[in-house]
């Protein structure tokens, strides 16, 4: 059988391309190498799916081809997405601005996909993997170990490299460049720092509010400055503030750059202010020892690796200390060192930079500027967005015009 639209990946792209096609009458199958579809979508949201943002602007995304794909954002509105959820059977509800189904569950959002593809009548073939996919004359061919699936129009939407396990294995990219299509090189973003200090060691398990700013080869980068609550580890940093920059860590270590974050544990307070307070404390217990007397202002453990990083001895009694030591501590409060060696990799990654660049794609359809009826949709792209549903609402944004694209295409 010859298919109006071949989908490769079942993920959340795809399965948006696969329902718009079908309602626009297309014959679509999607073709998923894991035994089933959407298996990234199950650990979304800490397993509760934060499937869009009511608040978003251009700035949630990184590209480096610029700002046209923010035009595929603004088609597919997060109340379009909201809506999108409804026709699914999903209520959802919005969290100071995060969008969850209302049963917080992912597994409902994943339910109400494959229903949907039923209902609108698109194919799922699982644990099919996709070797190579070529165009013979009009029609492109899909091959797999255990045969070959044939379309008038393909959509590649196999992700990206991050998180391997949910299936993502960059075998799309390889699909892509076999049409001639450009990659812009794929990196881990939206996972943590591994950092040179030892004194992570310590730190494993703690979580402090603080901001985060990047100073690179000594300059500071005013681009990379984020807060909110940042964790610790034995290898280093993660949270939320780390993840927003960590793509770009990654790319200035590639280019051999020496990029240094400095953490601020008292952000929002001036160094004098700081000072004040920190004395204070100090002078409220002469004989306690100066580590313990600063638990009263940060997590214990950041305490005995502040005063050690301040050069002070942790069982110093408050009363031996001299304004300098009381100086270096406030300091080292402001700005903790954390040198990046790497990012946590692509395991560990909520989603990766780079991927398909946009040049070749025409952002109106999404479909191939080099190779008509080629589509694309989702992370496989070079577009990715921060945390806070913004990934999921590129996923569904790019899948919808896509398929409405590709499916109202055959039509023509
Ligand atoms: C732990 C975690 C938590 C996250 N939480 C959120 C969140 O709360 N909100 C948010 O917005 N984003 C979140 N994300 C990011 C979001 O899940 C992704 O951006 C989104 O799933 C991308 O959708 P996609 O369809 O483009 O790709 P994917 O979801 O990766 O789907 C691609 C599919 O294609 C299949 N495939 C790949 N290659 C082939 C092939 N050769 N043949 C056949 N099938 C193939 C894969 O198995 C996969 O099922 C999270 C990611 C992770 C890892």
């Amino acid at each position: 059988m010859i298919y109006d639209l071949i989908v490769i990946g079942g993920g959340p792209a795809g399965m948006t391309a696969a329902i718009y096609a079908a309602s626009e009458g297309a014959s679509v199958c999607i073709i998923e190498h894991n035994d089933r579809v959407g298996r990234k979508i199950l650990s979304t949201g800490n397993g509760k799916c934060n499937i869009t943002n009511m608040y978003i602007d251009q700035s949630c995304y990184h590209s480096s081809s610029g700002t046209d794909f923010y035009e595929v954002i603004k088609k597919c509105t997060p109340d379009d997405i909201r809506n999108f959820c409804m026709t699914m059977g999903i209520h959802t509800k919005d969290k100071n601005g995060y969008v969850y189904p209302y049963s917080e569950q992912a597994s409902a959002v994943l339910d109400g996909f494959r229903s949907e593809l039923k209902n609108r009548g698109v194919e799922v073939f699982t644990s099919v993997h996709i070797t190579s996919v070529e165009k013979c004359g009009d029609v492109f061919k899909a091959e797999c170990k255990e045969g070959l699936y044939t379309g008038r129009k393909l959509i590649l939407a196999g992700g990206s490299r991050c998180a391997p396990g949910t299936g993502s294995d960059g075998s799309c990219y390889n699909y892509a460049s076999s049409f001639g299509h450009g990659i812009v090189k794929v990196v881990p973003a939206l996972t943590g720092l591994i950092c040179r200090e030892k004194y992570f060691k310590e730190l494993h398990g703690v979580r402090a509010a603080a901001e985060i700013t990047v100073k690179t080869d000594g300059k500071q980068d005013e681009t990379l400055r984020e807060h909110g609550e940042l964790q610790f580890a034995d290898y280093g940093i993660s949270g939320i503030p780390v993840f927003q920059i960590c793509g770009s860590i990654k790319r200035l270590l590639d280019e051999g750059k020496h990029p240094a974050v400095s953490i601020d544990l008292a952000y929002g307070i001036q160094k004098e202010r700081l000072y004040e307070i920190i004395n204070g404390i100090f002078l409220r217990c002469p004989w306690g020892s100066v580590s313990e007397a600063l638990g009263g202002f940060v997590n214990k453990k950041l305490a005995v690796v502040i005063v050690k990083e301040a050069a002070v001895r942790p069982s110093a009694k408050c009363s031996e200390l001299k304004p300098t030591d009381i100086i270096r501590i406030c300091d080292t409060i402001k700005c903790l060192k954390a040198t990046p060696s790497d990012t946590r990799g692509f395991e560990y990654a909520q989603c990766c930079a780079g991927g398909v660049s946009l040049e070749e794609i025409d952002m109106a359809t999404m479909e191939s500027k080099l190779v008509r009826g080629l589509y694309f949709a989702g992370e496989i792209m070079d577009v990715d967005g921060i945390c806070g549903g913004y990934n999921l609402t590129w996923a569904i944004a790019s899948g919808k015009l896509a398929g409405i694209s590709s499916g109202k295409k055959y039509h023509d």
